[in-house]
């Protein structure tokens, strides 16, 4: 069942959402329920300063001219070895021991595909809206604002993703001024300065399940219009998340806006991947895909660009 207070139960049981097959199948299918994380928005913390002083900062030049810092998961203490990151994380955050955790605290390589394709294509960012959707670390999101894209919003399952992952990292890229090399004492010296909000008034953050977000951002109080631009990697491993998937695009998407999706090829042990992926889209027959890169490196990874199939 649902432990977190952060997540509800909905009938009719469908426990599609659970963390792995193995507990839906150790499910009754009376006892299964649909656990859907409740969507909520992160207030920035006014104490920008605060948000950064203690991380660890780290650039990573993804290419030769473009350096984005990342905050290197300082909450985590003396760690440095990315499974047992994880591993510390969830046993010191509630978010994430009761609840599920959907990876977003690394940085998946495909993240890394679609940041050297947006760079090489010279994809135009300025004046868009932009959704950075399961965002983990939130670089996609980065590099749109970079761009100075109108808005840009940033969704992850998780909240202490969120707030210790997300928002430090938008922080630290955005509120100093860009430059394009950032040598070690200029990342102390941005430490050092006072942030201002400038920037992440442009900005909004999101936690929760894709359902519940896509509801959320809908009914919200605050203005809102569909986004130009969908930036997402590695979010089509779990075939029982593509229904929600799907639906949350369909929802947000402008009707001539563009999703950027990047993802591997097949994910061993969950299932999902690109041909499932593709096939599951065929079938809805809302949107059309069309390939953008092969990276036939290693294990196989793909660039693919879903627009609204549109009726003439
Ligand atoms: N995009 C990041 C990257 O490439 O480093 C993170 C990828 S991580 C493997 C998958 C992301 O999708 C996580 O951020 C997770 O929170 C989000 N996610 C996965 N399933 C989700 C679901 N059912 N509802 C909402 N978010 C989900």
């Amino acid at each position: 069942g649902c432990k977190s207070s952060e997540v509800k139960a909905f009938p009719p049981c469908d426990n599609s959402l659970a963390k792995s097959d193995e507990i839906t199948r150790n499910l009754e299918p009376k006892e299964k329920q649909l656990c859907l994380k409740v969507a909520k928005e992160h207030d920035v913390p006014k104490d920008l300063k605060k948000m950064v002083e203690n991380k660890v900062v780290e650039v990573i030049p993804y290419l030769q001219d473009v350096n984005l810092s990342v905050v290197k998961m300082s909450f985590l203490k003396d760690n440095s070895c990315g499974e047992d990151i994880v591993s510390k994380s969830l046993s010191s955050h509630s978010d994430l021991i009761t609840g599920i955790y959907e990876g977003g605290l690394k940085i998946w390589e495909c993240t890394f595909d679609l940041l050297a394709y947006l760079a090489d294509e010279e994809v135009q960012f300025a004046g868009k809206r932009v959704l950075d959707l399961g965002c983990g670390a939130g670089l996609l999101g980065i590099i749109a604002l970079k761009g100075k894209a109108k808005e840009t919003h940033f969704q992850d399952y998780n909240s202490t993703v969120i707030d210790e992952v997300t928002i430090p990292n938008v922080i630290i890229n955005s509120t100093f001024e860009f430059e394009d090399e950032i040598s070690e004492p200029d990342l102390k010296k941005r430490r050092n300065s006072n942030p201002t909000q400038q920037h992440l008034t442009k900005c909004r953050f999101f936690s929760g399940e894709w359902y519940e977000f896509s509801k959320f951002v809908l009914n919200s109080k605050k203005a809102f219009a569909k986004y130009d631009i969908i930036l997402t990697s590695e979010t089509i491993y779990n075939p029982s998340y593509y229904n929600a998937f799907h639906q949350t695009l369909a929802n947000l998407l402008d009707e001539s806006g563009q999703v950027f999706l990047a993802s591997k090829a097949h994910y061993f042990g969950v299932g999902g991947g690109i041909h499932l992926f593709q096939k599951f889209i065929e079938e809805k027959n809302v949107f059309e895909t069309r390939t953008l890169k092969i990276i036939d490196e290693g294990l196989k990874r793909i660039l693919i660009k879903i627009t609204f199939k549109h009726t003439h």
